[in-house]
């Protein structure tokens, strides 16, 4: 469906614009319930209404479907506006479907006086009973056949609070027999003695989704309603609503396929279950596919979005790979991050030869292939740390790094050679004894020789000490719910690692949240917005340097 022309969506709207339809303008909207947090399959429905509207110069609206006042909460409504800018779109002031409450009322009494709708005194089992099943029709209810009068009496009580929960609902009088059980007289209003955040308890009668989705689309005159697949069965529904009201705008819904990645779940509620079981530590945990937790850990809004434009818009349901959202993130960090030096697991090097006391400012490239990034200055001193991987005891031929009597060169510094190890009581190193060559400042030795490895390391005598978080999968299979499993049964134990002594350069002081560096050779990593304190510093790593996972 992803044609040179723009995917299938795109082209619906160009044609619909070539024959003027709804006077040439382009009006979408991106609707969450505020009932948790948004995860990056959001991200695909945020991209994809706000582009529409962008390319088609309309405009796309935020709206809140919030007519379930029991798990709509404020704190999700923020996020969700604080997200979706993030993200990089603009909206107008949010709409809420709340805000059509006395509205849908309306239309529901209209529906009644046209003996389109009554009231059914069923219990959710009884109603259940009746419903049918996709093989079997449906059987009408008991008062199907209510007075248009007494209809209008008793949904009238429903609304003055005469009734509990569960006695009453408003049913769209339909078809009973319809294959498509969404037909068969589905609940347009239901009671529900719940006082809501912006209502509060002016109404103890709130509408269902169908009916609440259709009109607050209409009323605000969308008109592409673009909605993933599951909702395809639901669209003669929206249809018949809009079709047996008076309402002068009727949108166009079309389906697309949901975002799928592997090794990750994208739906609320099962994101719900990690948080409230404590298998993440919240909503915002760097590991979630949450839009919080991806922001947390690094992720870049444009990395995103190009992710988004990279999978396209189809009706055809996959499972992304993980590996395509880590590409395009790796993409824009390596264009964009600063480049800087920290030790993740430390091994001290004292140079013999340096004289103690003396430190020196070296210059380093922010960025190798950019130059107009500038440079930055890193102190140096007779004590170092280098990484623990960077030195074999016994390295083989083509190990290009630190090993007795072997000479690398020290990013933007010196060359160095291994003279002595020194190890502890358990025989683990724990120090190198090395010399290093005055003349080889900036890394080239004037005698021509050539040394191939390069390793990063940072000053001992001024560092940060900070504690790195580095992340893996979530889960251990690329579907969490392979052969019918329960998710949380296929956590991955390691998918979080924690480095208490990583040795940092000290220009990461002024690091601020989001702000992704490039830790040469190491990966991009990021100050961690909520547990990062000035006396220790808490990197998350957003992503290796290159794709481990590829088998
Ligand atoms: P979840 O199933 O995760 O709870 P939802 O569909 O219930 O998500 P809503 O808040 O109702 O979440 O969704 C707002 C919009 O986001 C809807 O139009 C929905 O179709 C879209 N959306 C949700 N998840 C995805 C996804 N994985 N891929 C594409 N669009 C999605
Ligand atoms: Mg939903
Ligand atoms: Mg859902």
């Amino acid at each position: 469906t992803q044609t040179a022309k723009g995917h299938f969506i795109e082209n619906i709207i160009k044609e619909d614009l070539a024959e003027n339809k709804n006077n040439g303008r382009v009006v979408t909207r991106f609707p969450p319930e505020p009932n948790g947090f948004l995860h990056i399959g959001h991200a695909k429905s945020i991209c994809l209404n706000f582009k529409m509207a962008q390319q088609f110069n309309g405009t796309c609206n935020l709206r809140f479907d919030d007519s379930n006042p029991a798990k709509e909460k404020q704190i999700y409504i923020d996020s969700i506006k604080s997200t979706v800018k993030w993200l990089g779109f603009d909206y107008n002031t949010p709409f809420h479907a709340s805000d059509y409450f006395d509205a849908l009322h309306d239309f529901a009494v209209e529906l009644i006086k046209n003996g389109k709708a009554y009231v059914c005194s069923l219990s959710a089992d009884e109603m259940k009973e009746l419903r049918g099943t996709l093989t079997e029709p449906g059987k009408d209810s008991p008062h199907r056949d209510r007075s248009v009068e007494e209809n209008l009496d008793l949904f009238r009580r429903m609304k003055a609070g005469e009734f509990d929960e569960g006695t009453h609902t408003l049913r769209a009088k339909i078809d009973m027999t319809s294959p498509n059980i969404n037909m068969r007289d589905p609940v347009i209003y239901r009671v529900k003695k719940a006082p809501h955040p912006r209502t509060g308890d002016k109404w103890c009668i709130y509408p269902m989704y169908d009916f609440t989705h259709c009109i607050s689309d209409a009323l605000e005159g969308i008109t592409h309603s673009l909605c993933s697949l599951e909702f395809e069965d639901h669209r003669p529904l929206y249809d018949w609503i809009l079709d047996n009201i008076t309402i002068p705008c009727h949108p166009q819904q079309i389906e697309f396929a949901r975002m799928n990645i592997n090794y990750t779940v994208l739906s609320k509620r099962k994101l719900q279950r990690l948080v409230s079981e404590g298998l993440v530590t919240g909503w915002d945990d760097p590991r979630l596919p949450t839009l919080e937790g991806l922001r947390r850990r690094g992720y870049t809004p444009a990395a995103i979005r190009n992710f988004c434009d990279a999978i396209g818009v189809s009706k055809k349901e996959s499972r992304i790979d993980m590996g395509l959202l880590e590409s395009c993130l790796r993409d824009d960090l390596n264009e964009n991050s600063p480049r800087v030096m920290g030790v993740t697991r430390p091994l001290k090097v004292t140079l013999e030869n340096y004289p103690e006391g003396q430190t020196e400012i070296l210059e380093a490239m922010n960025h190798p292939q950019k130059p107009e990034a500038g440079k930055r200055g890193v102190s140096f001193s007779k004590h170092l740390y280098v990484e623990q991987d960077d030195f074999m005891e016994d390295p083989p031929k083509k190990f290009f790094r630190l090993g007795p009597g072997r000479e690398v060169r020290l990013r933007a510094a010196y060359l160095i050679t291994c003279k002595e190890i020194i190890k502890n009581e358990a025989g683990e190193v724990i120090e190198l004894i090395c010399t290093y060559d005055p003349e080889t400042r900036g890394g080239t030795a004037p005698d021509g020789r050539k040394v191939k490895g390069t390793i990063h390391w940072v000053n001992a005598q001024d560092c940060i000490d900070a504690q790195v978080r580095l992340y893996d999968r979530l889960f251990k299979d690329e579907n969490p719910e392979k052969d019918g499993q329960d998710f949380v049964e296929n956590i991955n134990p390691d998918s979080l690692e924690i480095l208490e002594h990583a040795k940092l350069e000290r220009n990461l002081e002024k690091a601020e949240p989001e702000a992704v560096y490039q830790f040469e050779r190491l990966g991009y990593f990021c100050l961690d917005s909520k547990e990062s304190t000035p006396e220790k510093p808490v990197f998350n790593r957003t992503v290796t340097l290159r794709d481990t996972w590829a088998k």
